[in-house]
């Protein structure tokens, strides 16, 4: 194919990563078969390369991919651990493989055509959309749903990230709940500006993902994840001499109430991170891209528009964005403001909140059982610095910074051996 023979499709998708890949499977169990679809992504994405955990109700098409799931879920602060019953939900484990080979499926029944090549530019003149890839393609598209990375369209009055590293722990004797996930033990020392804490989601009584955690303007470093990492194990009471690292997990997820517009042109849609579904105050993605990919699907299995409803409602954003200005400020301490969130409300309102599906009345109750004083301070300082933004100049966002991986040396091995990833 050349520049003069531009491939034409009713939907190219570009980026194949989560997103994508839970769209491709929507549109395969929508049953959608008339369309001509292009994933454009210069890698085609397959393997463990992470680990998701979201909430949700049973029942849905990924139970048979999920690794772990677990009705009880354990939240810790210095002060107290507190188990938490979620039904009517449950807490889920899905290893990114089983998900990207269910894409892969999908894409193969829907007779998409793959280039393996990065989208370069993308012209949208209101009709159809030019898509031009690093392989000298053109793409002709009705629609584009894009979540290649992208940093948001400005600066965040809030800019924190969530990075963490994670080891997957093979115990040499039983030591690890299956009945049970740690979903935030925030016993973990907290840093000067920033929350961490810890957990745990084991798939068996031997085997475990162990992950530390941060919500912080900055990256640790290599040993320094590592260091934080040991710490949260041994917290945990778990012996290094028993224990071996399997696989090392590191990533970094946003944390910003800087806009990351989903539709920047008529034609284009934006999905995933990139469209605004990593939820501002937790960095929790999935659930959103789910959501967003099952209403995509039925608006073109019914014959409509592409466009999912956005991620989150604005009331939810405002509210993320207070939050993590009384968090960033100082204000509030992040295992007291998660503490009092869990202790005042039932969980499945808590889960749903961050999922942002709660209704108003709900939320109320949510906003009620955190500290009054910093959040209207948060909230005034929320409303003075939007009256700033709209006065000056508009500033660029800091990309997103790649995940610190492990030292191919093993200067500091984990626990009965070097950290090794997969
Ligand atoms: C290690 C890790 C663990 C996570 N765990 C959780 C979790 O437990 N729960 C949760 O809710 N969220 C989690 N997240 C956050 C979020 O769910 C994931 O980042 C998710 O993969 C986001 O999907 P995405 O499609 O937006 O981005 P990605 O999955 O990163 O996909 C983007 C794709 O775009 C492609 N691309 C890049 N440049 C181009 C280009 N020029 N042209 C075409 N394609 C391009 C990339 O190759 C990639 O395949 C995690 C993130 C990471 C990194």
């Amino acid at each position: 194919m050349t520049d003069s023979a531009p491939l034409d499709v009713d939907l190219a998708l570009l980026g194949g990563g989560g997103a994508a890949s839970l769209l491709l499977a929507a549109l395969d169990r929508h049953e959608v078969r008339d369309l001509r679809i292009a994933v454009v992504d210069p890698v085609r994405r397959r393997g463990q390369d992470r680990t998701w955990a979201f909430w949700g109700h049973p029942g849905t098409d990924l139970d048979p991919l999920l690794s772990a799931s677990w009705q009880q879920v354990e939240v810790a602060t210095p002060t107290r651990r507190r188990v938490l019953d979620l039904t009517p939900l449950r807490y889920a484990m899905l290893r990114s493989g089983p998900v990207y080979d269910r894409a892969a499926a999908a894409e193969r029944r829907l007779d998409a055509t793959r280039i393996v090549a990065p989208a370069e530019t993308v012209t949208d003149d209101g009709t159809r959309v030019l898509v031009r890839t690093g392989d000298g393609r053109t793409v002709r598209a009705g629609w584009v749903l894009d979540s290649r990375p992208r940093p948001p369209a400005r600066a965040g009055r809030t800019t924190w990230l969530q990075h963490f590293r994670g080891w997957w722990l093979e115990a040499d004797r039983p030591v690890f709940d299956p009945a049970r996930a740690v979903l935030m033990d925030f016993r973990t020392p907290q840093p000067p500006r920033g929350v961490s804490f810890g957990y745990v989601l084991p798939v068996s009584d031997r085997y475990a993902l162990v992950e530390y955690t941060e919500f912080s303007p900055d990256l640790l470093t290599d040993a320094g994840y590592d260091a934080a990492l040991a710490g949260y194990r041994d917290l945990l009471g778990l012996d290094p001499a028993g224990l071996r690292v399997r696989e090392v997990e590191n990533g970094v997820i946003p944390m910003t109430d800087a806009p990351f517009p989903a539709r920047p042109s008529p034609r284009v849609v934006r999905l995933g991170t990139a469209g605004g579904a990593t939820r501002p105050s937790t960095g929790f993605t999935f659930s959103a891209m789910y959501r967003q990919a099952d209403q995509v699907a039925r608006a073109l299995a019914a014959g409509r528009p592409p466009v999912p409803q956005a991620a989150y409602p604005r009331r939810h954003r405002w509210m993320d964005a207070v939050a993590l200005r009384a968090l960033d400020r100082g204000g509030v301490g992040g295992p007291d403001f998660f503490d009092r969130l869990f202790d005042r409300n039932p969980a499945e309102r808590v889960l749903r909140f961050l999922d942002g599906v709660t209704t108003p009345a709900e939320e109320v109750a949510i906003m009620n059982s955190t500290r009054l004083l910093p959040m209207i301070a948060a909230t005034a300082g929320d409303a003075a610095h939007r009256v700033r933004d709209r006065l000056r100049p508009t500033r660029p966002a800091p990309a997103v910074p790649p995940a610190v991986v492990s030292d191919p040396l093993g200067s500091e091995p984990g626990a009965g051996g070097a950290p090794r990833p997969t």
